[in-house]
């Protein structure tokens, strides 16, 4: 595979709003030019609306220029998102768009692409080694192009999050989420259960038999992870500590490549606020890192190499592991690590 051009804005703090608004946009514009990328009639920015309680996730503010230029061009777009795994506000859709708003992301449409529960999604073939196909939230794998806004920082399995976590995770749907990082079914505490049947209701696969305890048809589960999210005591969830670190992001970027089949996407990094764990962390967590600026380009491998080179350079040691996910990545087809960096 060739190279990747990789366009670089310094940007000193995180608090420099309106040069980040303004960077991020130049940067759009400088892909768009030098990449010669038709855009569509509609685009809409992948974004993560922030935990609650989340302090350190990349605000709505800093995606003004990106905003203003689409406007411009008359390209319609939304800040579109997908449900998570775990018991959130994030984990419904109409909780998730209500915190979209409280955390600003008002200045477009809030969408969720996988359905109030999780439950919408299609199948994107891509046979590769853990997946044949993968499930990507409907309204995601719909669309022909996106421009995908992530926050550069850690992860406690994937070791960063850009790009490719911001494909992978991010736009799989419900079901999709949990294959990734468990053994694609949850796991269950009997014990807390109050036998409100609301689970029985949410499978899709009458899965669920609620008698003395509730018990899952394990030959039935599709691990849609609907039953993770209805259940009001939390009895099912996902069994973190059974997923191996290294099957984790070879997961992660084959769904990274199912998310991006077909699209010509453009991929901007804010390698700013740059914390140890990631944005459904719902606690206000310190940077560990200083700020770098902002990455843009057509790759999402080149782009996330980018940014694990800049902070290891700048913070004179290896900040992040997980750098396994990059030759995998390669190998699969996602994108390249041998990228040319350009200044602007
Ligand atoms: S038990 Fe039912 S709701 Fe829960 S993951 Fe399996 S199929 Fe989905
Ligand atoms: S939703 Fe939860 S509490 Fe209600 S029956 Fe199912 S497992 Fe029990």
């Amino acid at each position: 595979m060739d190279s990747a051009k990789v366009f670089f804005k310094s940007v000193k703090s995180y608090s420099q709003t309106e040069e980040i608004s303004r960077g991020a946009r130049q940067l759009l514009e400088k892909v768009v030019a030098e990449e010669n990328i038709k855009l569509s009639k509609r685009i809409p920015l992948k974004v993560h609306f922030g935990e609650k309680g989340n302090t350190t996730f990349i605000g709505p503010e800093n995606f003004e220029g990106i905003i203003d230029y689409l406007d411009e061009r008359k390209i319609d777009s939304c800040f579109i998102e997908t449900n998570v795994l775990y018991v959130s506000p994030r984990t419904t859709g109409k909780s998730h768009m209500a915190l979209a708003k409280e955390h600003g992301f008002t200045r477009l449409p809030a969408v969720i692409a996988d359905g109030e529960t999780g439950e919408d999604y299609a199948e994107v073939e891509i046979d590769a080694n853990h997946f044949g196909k993968c499930r990507i939230g409907r309204l995601i794998a719909e669309e022909k192009q996106l421009i995908v806004l992530s926050h550069f920082k850690g992860h406690m399995l994937a070791g960063f999050g850009g790009a490719i976590k911001q494909l992978g995770m991010g736009c799989a749907a419900r079901g999709g989420k949990l294959d990734q990082h468990a053994n694609a079914q949850p796991a269950i505490n009997p014990e807390d259960c109050k036998k409100c049947m609301t689970c029985v209701s949410h499978c899709p696969r009458k899965a669920i038999e609620v008698s003395n305890i509730p018990k899952i048809d394990r030959k039935k589960c599709i691990g849609c992870a609907a039953c993770i999210a209805a259940c009001p005591q939390e009895v099912f969830y996902v069994d973190w500590a059974s997923t191996s670190p290294v099957s984790f992001r070879q997961k992660l970027a084959e769904y990274a490549l199912a998310a991006q089949k077909g699209k010509s996407n453009i991929y901007i990094n804010y390698a700013l606020n740059i914390t140890k764990d990631c944005d459904c962390d719902g606690r206000a967590q310190k940077p560990i890192a200083r700020d770098i600026g902002i990455f843009a380009s057509t790759d999402p491998v080149a782009v996330d190499a980018a940014c694990c080179d800049a902070l290891n350079k700048k913070e004179g040691k290896q900040v992040f592991g997980g750098f396994d996910i990059f030759d995998y990545a390669e190998e699969i087809g996602l994108g390249t690590t041998e990228y040319e960096l350009s200044e602007i």
